[in-house]
Parts: structure tokens; C-alpha cells; sequence
């Protein structure tokens, strides 16, 4: 578990240079002399469809697209951002839109700008994918010390923090009925993490997609269980639900066709390190090619260093 865990950061640090590292969970980077303060920012609440509400991330490092989606008996949070500050931020703009005292609490991963805003909300009904929890059972905790010595901002907004177990588990999939709208919770992983949970809102065909796609940001493979085969494989999934809108875990709002982009561009890497892979280059010099060659080919996406650790998930699953 801990050795996991160090795996995975020695895997990034050695993957990219000192400086790309510290960007790695970035979509994109504050501007020079400005102190990043990722906390979720009330007031500017969008409603997408009749029972969704999102607080966009703004492109905000280390800030998550926040959803509320509001039934007539019950009210669900989609990640919670980050610490405390976060969730209360969420809970002042959630009280605006709906008057439900029944709260569902839903995380797409473990990561803390995910998870951790959740202790605003203690009375809330968490419901998580077996794998969701098994990961922050081993790596939740870790995960907050590793943002909380990135910047003095951040430690003092996850002092303290804490992720609460949930009080319901299901292995694949899960439907909860808020009252006239029913949310679909789709077990996704092996992705980005082990645990990767998407979100359909089945009347109103959203679908909150996670770290698996987002618009103009390349994917991050952040686990050693991290697949590329799951990878894809999930999107092809999540591409048959028919959703209108979509929205990524970070980044603009979109609709479908992100997942066929996202689809496209993992498709594309996979062929090209297994065919490096054939050819019998290493992992990394593979890695530092493809950066290059995706970098021109993807100019609009954000973070191609992530690249590096794509095709490391590539070559271990290759024969
Ligand atoms: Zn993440």
C-alpha cells in the first residue's frame, strides 16, 4: 500500500522534470506571483439541464467542476473540492438551489480536491464504488500529506482534513432515486486511479465523467493500477449512455464528443508505444518521443507531460 503508493510518485517525479512535477494534478498553473488558493469560489453557480448545477472550476488548478443535482426528496454533491473551506462553500451555494435535507455524497476519485470537502457535510449519505474506497483506504490520508507540502496555501486549507468512509458500497453500478430524477454511479476504473466512479443523471442525459475525459486536458495515468486497456474500454461505456452534456472532473463544461476526442487521442498513444514497444525502444526514451509527437499533434490539450506515464501503463500491460 504505502510502497504502491511511493511507486506511483517515484513513477511521476522520475517521469517528468522537477518543475513539470509539481504540475502534474494541474489543468493550469496560477499566474507568476499570484498564490494559488484552490478553493471552491461561491456565487457563480450555473444550472446546465432542469436538475443540474454545476460550480465551474474556472480552469482552477487543483479545483474541481462541482455538481448538485436536485430531486424532489433528495439533493446530490458531486465533489466536494478541496478541505473544509470547500465544502462549506459548496453547502452555501447547494442551500440556494435546493431545501432537500437529504444529502448524497459522491466522489469521482480519491484525490483531495475530490474527497476532502466532504467534512462539510457530515450528516451526508456517501455512496462509493468498492474500488473508490479501497483506494482511499490505502492512499487517501497519503494523498492529502503529499498536496499538503505542496504550497503553505494548500496545507493550511487541508489542515485537519480527513475522508469519511462511506456508509454505502457497490461493486459496478448503483442507481439512487433523488425524486423525479435518478442518478446512475458507474464504476470506471481501472483509469486515472484504481477507483474511478462516472455519474449519469439519466433524465436529464449528463453525465459527469471524472478524470476519464475532460476537455483539452491530457489523461493522467496517477496509479500504478492505472490502465489504459480499462481506459478505453470505460469510454466506450460511458460513450453508450447518450449524454448531451458532459462534464469533466476539471476543465470547460462539453458535451459528447469529448469522449470520442479523448477516445481518439488514447487510442493513437496506445498504437504508437506498442508499436515503440515492438521496435524495442525503452519505456522512457518511448515516453519522451511520444511527448514530443502528441505535444504537436494535441497543441489546444493542457499537461502533455502526462504522456510519460501513459505510455508507461502502455508497456506494462504489453507483452
Ligand atoms: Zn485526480
Amino acid at each position: 500500500m504505502r510502497s504502491r503508493l511511493r511507486y506511483a510518485v517515484i513513477v511521476l517525479l522520475a517521469a517528468v522534470s522537477a518543475t513539470a512535477a509539481a504540475q502534474v494534478f494541474n489543468t493550469t498553473r496560477p499566474p507568476k506571483g499570484d498564490k494559488e488558493w484552490p478553493v471552491v469560489k461561491e456565487g457563480t453557480t450555473v444550472r446546465i439541464s432542469p436538475h443540474v448545477y454545476v460550480i465551474p472550476s474556472e480552469s482552477v488548478p487543483r479545483v474541481p467542476n462541482v455538481g448538485i443535482i436536485v430531486g424532489e426528496t433528495a439533493t446530490m454533491i458531486v465533489d466536494p473540492g478541496m478541505g473544509l473551506l470547500s465544502g462549506q462553500a459548496v453547502a452555501r451555494e447547494t442551500a440556494k438551489v435546493s431545501r432537500n435535507t437529504r444529502i448524497y455524497l459522491f466522489t469521482t476519485h480519491l484525490h483531495p480536491e475530490h474527497t476532502t470537502g466532504g467534512m462539510a457535510f457530515p450528516d451526508a449519505k456517501i455512496v462509493r464504488a468498492a474500488a473508490a474506497q479501497k483506494d482511499i483506504d490505502e492512499a487517501g490520508m497519503e494523498w492529502i500529506g503529499i498536496f499538503a507540502k505542496r504550497s503553505p496555501e494548500l496545507a493550511e486549507i487541508l489542515k485537519g482534513a480527513s475522508i469519511r468512509k462511506a456508509d454505502e458500497i457497490f461493486d459496478r453500478e448503483k442507481t439512487i432515486d433523488l425524486g423525479g430524477v435518478r442518478v446512475r454511479l458507474i464504476y470506471v476504473g481501472p483509469a486515472h486511479t484504481l477507483g474511478d466512479t462516472a455519474l449519469f443523471v439519466e433524465e436529464d442525459k449528463v453525465l459527469f465523467s471524472g478524470d476519464l475525459a475532460m476537455k483539452n486536458i491530457f489523461p493522467a495515468f496517477a496509479m500504478p493500477q492505472s490502465s489504459m486497456r480499462t481506459w478505453l474500454a470505460s469510454l466506450d461505456l460511458l460513450d453508450r449512455l447518450g449524454a448531451t452534456q458532459v462534464v469533466g472532473s476539471h476543465g470547460d463544461l462539453a458535451d459528447a464528443a469529448i469522449i470520442g476526442a479523448n477516445r481518439a487521442l488514447l487510442a493513437a498513444l496506445q498504437r504508437r508505444a506498442i508499436a515503440l514497444k515492438r521496435e524495442g525502444q525503452s519505456a522512457n526514451a518511448a515516453g519522451r518521443l511520444l511527448v514530443e509527437e502528441f505535444k504537436a499533434q494535441y497543441p489546444a490539450w493542457d499537461q502533455p507531460v502526462r504522456v510519460l506515464s501513459a505510455v508507461d501503463a502502455v508497456y506494462k500491460e504489453t507483452p
